[in-house]
């Protein structure tokens, strides 16, 4: 039996990409912010609709130094319903993660609910637009404002998401992209931080943090680390950006044939498309409701993995009940997300998925047996 992993890299052509890299030879620049890191910065800014893009080796240490760049102190407001990354990134710059729980429809932070955990102590916000749904920007931005605290977005989800027309990118003071294989676009590694403006200097600031903290040949100015795209890299990203519509359209074709076939069913529940968003079928999480549906998540999980069918508990579990925080966070102040946490499954999703493929995996969720 074939496997069916929950997501599969897009790839170029072996020829095309083999192309892309030839004058590598030629110029023997490998690294550093050479042409094809330029070419991909500028090719990103005008995909992504927004005016900077700075390249990095991965999202997460583009997120880490985002955060360092941004000079934030004390606590952070955030959701446990993410990667470890996200989570991390403010852990590892010295900050304390403050967890809002989440909407149960959007799975992103809920606006209500953050207020209420702003302190004298408070600095910024760090939501996460989850699975590609956006968070409800209008409503954090007139919370920062009314408390002078910063936005930055962990936007790994978001490539190529559109809000009436402007980039996923160009809401709150910076976004975070990562570029990794399993993402919607990925440089195999990579990730990135976008803004728009360029608010004291970050551009430059990022350049430097992501680069030892050099500032010149005799000036090193910041404590830096080491997070520079490559050149191989970013050729990837370069040939992967040319078939990107094409690919996020047949995304759509599967999430279209799960929604046929998986929507009104009782005890499931989808994510609902958003109002005036151009999405990017990144994933395609469902919810089982064990009271109304006939089996658990965990009971589905199995079920389709004896069948070689993966798919993912994404996110399970949830950043303040990893181990790492026991004592520190607890699961418990977030119910809404401990909840969803147990509950949802994300189901494999890819370009070259096979809508036949859809029609089993659907077909073994709703039979009893
Ligand atoms: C993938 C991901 C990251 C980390 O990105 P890397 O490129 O793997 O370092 C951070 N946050 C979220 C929500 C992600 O899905």
């Amino acid at each position: 039996m074939k496997d069916i992993f929950v997501t599969r890299s897009s790839m170029p052509a072996f020829e095309e990409y083999v192309e892309e890299i030839k004058d590598i030879w030629d110029s023997r620049w490998l690294t550093n912010m050479g042409k094809k890191h330029c070419e991909l910065e500028t090719k990103l800014e005008r995909y992504l609709k927004v005016d900077h893009v700075s390249l990095f080796s991965n999202g997460h240490m583009a997120l880490e130094l985002l955060i360092q760049a941004m000079g934030l102190s004390g606590e952070v407001i955030t959701t446990p319903f993410t990667f470890a990354s996200t989570t991390h990134a403010i852990v590892r710059n010295g900050l304390k993660p403050v967890f809002c729980d989440i909407n149960p429809d959007t799975y992103t932070m809920d606006v209500t609910k953050i207020e209420a955990l702003i302190t004298e102590h408070t600095s910024a916000i760090l939501p996460v637009h989850v699975y590609g749904n956006l968070c409800d920007v209008e409503a954090i931005a007139k919370i920062a404002e009314r408390h002078k605290l910063k936005v930055i977005y962990d936007a790994a989800h978001t490539f190529g998401v559109e809000y009436q027309g402007r980039g996923a990118a160009s809401f709150g003071d910076a976004s975070m992209f990562s570029f990794h294989a399993t993402k919607v676009f990925h440089t195999i590694e990579g990730g990135a931080v976008c803004f728009n403006g360029d608010p004291g200097g970050l551009k430059e600031d990022l350049y430097g943090l992501k680069n030892f903290g050099i500032r010149d040949e005799v000036t090193v100015d910041a404590v830096g680390a080491n997070s520079k795209m490559n050149e191989f890299q970013a050729a990837m990203g370069l040939c992967n950006l040319r078939h990107l519509d094409e690919e996020i359209e047949k995304r759509g074709r599967v999430v279209s044939r799960y929604r046929e076939r998986l929507s009104g069913v009782p005890g499931l529940k989808l994510s609902a498309p958003q109002d005036k968003v151009k999405p990017n079928h990144a994933y395609f999480p469902v919810l089982f409701d064990p009271a109304e549906f006939y089996a658990d998540r965990d009971a589905i999980s199995e079920k389709l993995k004896k069948e070689h069918i993966f798919t993912r508990k994404y996110f399970y579990p949830i950043t303040n009940s990893f181990a790492c925080y026991r004592g520190l966070y607890h699961a418990e102040d977030t119910p809404v997300a401990l909840d969803v946490s147990h509950k949802v499954l994300t189901l494999p999703l890819y370009a070259d998925l096979p809508l036949e493929d859809v029609d089993r995996i659907c077909d073994l969720i709703l039979e009893p047996s």
